[in-house]
């Protein structure tokens, strides 16, 4: 039943299943691949494992350890995360200078991170991974005791700032006899290679439509609706999809019919000014679930071209008749795919402007140029 809650990642399960069973656990593991796909969720769900009274590969549930476990409130877990750095002194812990504010978002992230494995750990004002948050692993690493085995999830290890990659090797070249290093990366490239050599690599895939679309049926208090065409844009990002079901939850739709304006238009001086107020939130993440809005848009409107009544953004159905009726002949599902290539570049260290400019003018000819 535990092992449920993980959607698809069937071969990393059999990989992981088979080190449980044979007793052969590394001290540090790096899960890596494309982000949303669960690389987190697995390591909690490892550890709950390795934690349980039962000790059977599928986590009991029930059992203190896993009560805990279920609140991520357990003295042998650890998450690891970017946090606001404060200058903190040599025995200064991560969270010793931060506010009381950020202290308590700090533990609302966390209890949000034990409703929904799947979901993103983010504080305001915190890019980095901060050596304070590195050291801390290891102090609290020698006063845990009794059975199970600690687990600490480096999440987003490759944010890391050089110090703290510097003090993990340190920890990572004098591993202590409990400990299970996770660290989670979509970008593998950016970490020391002397750190990678010191982790079992794991390799995660991307998830498949039908495996988020499995995924998105067992969530409560969604729109059912849209989950067939959310499977379908979040392009194998089921964080993505996960947050295009949940009401209010397609991005920035706003900006999106101002974008689709701007592109139609022709105005390159407005155009850039679009694009630059979306790569302005600095987050590649943010980007990709603009462009999957924008894709939802032209979907819909392919979908009115195709005469279906139903919507993704139904609450925006009067500029999407309107765009409809006015290029009647604009071929959307097209434009839809330039938008999912797109979508599939923006981890690929692409230089983000010039593909959203490349983006924009195909876009246009796919709208204004039928039939080319
Ligand atoms: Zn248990």
């Amino acid at each position: 039943m535990a092992w449920d809650r993980i959607i698809g990642q069937q071969r990393i399960k059999q990989l992981l299943q088979r080190m449980y069973s044979n007793n052969r656990i590394p001290h540090a593991l790096l899960f890596h691949g494309p982000d949303g796909v669960g690389k987190e969720a697995v390591a909690l769900e490892f550890a709950r494992v390795l934690n349980c009274a039962a000790g059977e590969w599928d986590a009991c549930g029930t059992c203190p350890s896993c009560r805990a476990m279920a609140k991520l409130q357990h003295p042998h877990l650890k998450l690891v995360f970017a946090l606001p750095a404060r200058g903190e002194d040599q025995d200064d812990s991560a969270v010793d200078k931060l506010s009381s504010d950020e202290v308590e978002e700090i533990n609302a992230q966390i209890a949000e991170k034990a409703a929904n494995p799947y979901h993103r750990i983010v504080i305001p004002k915190a890019s980095i991974i901060k050596i304070s948050s590195i050291r801390d692993i290891r102090r609290e690493a020698s006063f845990r005791a009794g059975s199970g085995r600690t687990v600490v999830v480096i999440c987003e290890a490759d944010r890391m700032n050089p110090q703290a990659a510097n003090a993990l090797l340190k920890t990572l070249e004098e591993p202590s006899g409990d400990l299970l290093l996770i660290l989670t990366t979509s970008r593998r490239d950016a970490l020391l290679p002397t750190i990678l050599s010191r982790c079992q690599l794991l390799r995660f895939d991307m998830l498949s439509e039908d495996d988020i679309l499995a995924g998105l049926q067992r969530l409560p208090d969604i729109d059912r609706d849209s989950i067939v065409a959310a499977a379908h844009l979040a392009a194998g990002n089921y964080r993505i999809a996960m947050e295009m079901v949940h009401e209010g939850g397609l991005l920035g739709r706003e900006e999106v019919l101002e974008y689709v304006r701007a592109v139609v238009l022709n105005n390159p001086v407005r155009l850039m000014q679009r694009i630059q107020q979306i790569l302005d939130q600095e987050d590649r993440q943010t980007l990709a679930r603009f462009l999957v809005s924008v894709a939802s848009w032209f979907r819909d409107v392919l979908a009115l071209q195709e005469g279906a009544d139903r919507l993704i953004n139904s609450d925006f159905r009067d500029s999407i008749e309107k765009f409809a009726v006015h290029y009647p002949d604009a071929r959307c599902s097209e434009a839809v795919s330039e938008i999912e290539n797109s979508i599939a570049l923006i981890p690929k260290n692409v230089h983000l402007v010039t593909m959203m400019i490349v983006l924009s003018q195909r876009l246009r000819r796919c709208i204004i140029e039928p039939g080319a």
